[in-house]
């Protein structure tokens, strides 16, 4: 057993230091960037945040709301090829087909991307450090010389540079820092999200690799933040969950409405899609009722106009400049939380 002093932190643990800025308004600040991708040399360009391929968040409808503005959707692998096939070209240059490690989902992705032209493949499991993980991104780079691949989630610098070496182009960051995600309770496994983040992306960096950092932000704030540690894209769960265009039906509770979110390690997805929960394992995940939000749109426009001032804020007049041009500073305390539970619906709306 060997214990590493330093301490590690989260994005509650920091705030971005204000910096003397030439720019005089947000809207100064572009938010849609250009990427270059390292293994499969395709070129992608939109606002590098992504709805998580849960079921509740990576649907069809949330797809097509991002792709407006956008930003990009990893559908959740349960989509049938008749769906994919609905979608336009409008929508699909901002999206990702999912698959885990089993052959069933290989199978399906190849019949998929056979027929649709998907930008990129999302290749997601829980743990991305087994070795049968970087055969399968070997595996899927050999078979789709020229799709952007998307895979993790690992949180340590070495597996990083294991994966993009495999074939990766982004990898995805982050175990145990998702809203509805139970690993570190169940398992004591996991690794503080910022730090994560930093040193991912400096592993992923220096090989010409990008990284997602995937699981963990709960406001805007968290989504600046992890682009100022230096994520090149940012995955969304719980900050996409409750809206319209989310899976599930609106139901109320004491007056007050809500939709249904469980992680993809629940014990309720793992009887919806499997049946049961395997006796060898055990849910990794929660079931939540979240508040029904609305249309996704308002959410959107909030964190884009966050990422605006962030950079406003530290003199980046393009957010790929934010990472540059941040300096963490660590605190005790995020915001003064006095009325937090004063705050009504209509203090959020537009
Ligand atoms: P959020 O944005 O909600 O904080 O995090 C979303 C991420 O949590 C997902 O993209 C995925 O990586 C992770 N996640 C989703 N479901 C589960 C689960 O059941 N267990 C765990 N450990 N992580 C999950």
């Amino acid at each position: 057993m060997r214990i590493e002093p330093d301490i590690k932190l989260d994005f509650k643990d920091v705030l971005i230091r204000p910096k003397r800025s030439t720019l005089r308004s947000r809207s100064e600040v572009t938010v849609v960037r250009d990427y270059k991708f390292r293994n499969s040399g395709q070129k992608w360009s939109g606002v590098p945040i992504i709805a998580s391929n849960m079921d509740h968040t990576g649907t069809i409808a949330m797809a097509k709301a991002l792709a407006e503005h956008k930003l990009a959707t990893a559908l959740d692998k349960f989509i049938s090829l008749e769906d994919w096939q609905a979608l336009n070209e409008k929508v699909l240059p901002y999206t990702f087909v999912s698959a885990g490690s089993n052959k069933d989902d290989f199978e399906k992705i190849s019949a998929i991307l056979k027929k649709v032209n998907i930008p990129g493949i999302c290749l997601d499991i829980a743990n991305g450090y087994s070795k049968h993980f970087t055969d399968l991104v070997k595996k899927v780079r050999e078979t789709f010389p020229n799709k952007i691949i998307m895979a993790g989630n690992v949180v340590t610098g070495e597996m990083v540079e294991e994966l993009i070496i495999s074939g990766a182009d982004i990898v995805k960051v982050g175990i145990g820092p998702g809203s509805v995600c139970t690993t570190r309770v169940k398992t004591g496994v996991g690794y503080p999200q910022l730090s994560a983040i930093i040193e991912c992306a400096d592993s992923a960096h220096g090989l010409k690799g990008h990284v997602c950092a995937d699981g963990g932000c709960v406001v805007p704030g968290d989504v600046a933040k992890a682009f100022a540690a230096g994520a090149d894209f940012v995955m969304l769960g719980g900050m996409f969950a409750g809206h319209d265009e989310a899976s599930g039906e609106i139901f109320e509770v004491d007056d007050r409405q809500y939709k249904r979110f469980y992680g993809m390690s629940s014990a309720e997805a793992m009887h919806k899609h499997h049946g049961k929960v395997e006796e060898y394992r055990s849910s990794e995940g929660r079931s939540v009722n979240v508040p029904y939000r609305g249309p996704v749109e308002n959410t959107i426009l909030d964190i884009l106009g966050g990422i605006r001032s962030a950079c406003t804020y530290v003199g980046a007049d393009h957010f790929k400049y934010l990472s540059k041009c941040t300096t963490f500073i660590r605190v005790t305390q995020q915001w003064n939380e006095i009325y937090a539970h004063n705050q009504t619906n209509k203090d959020n709306a537009r």
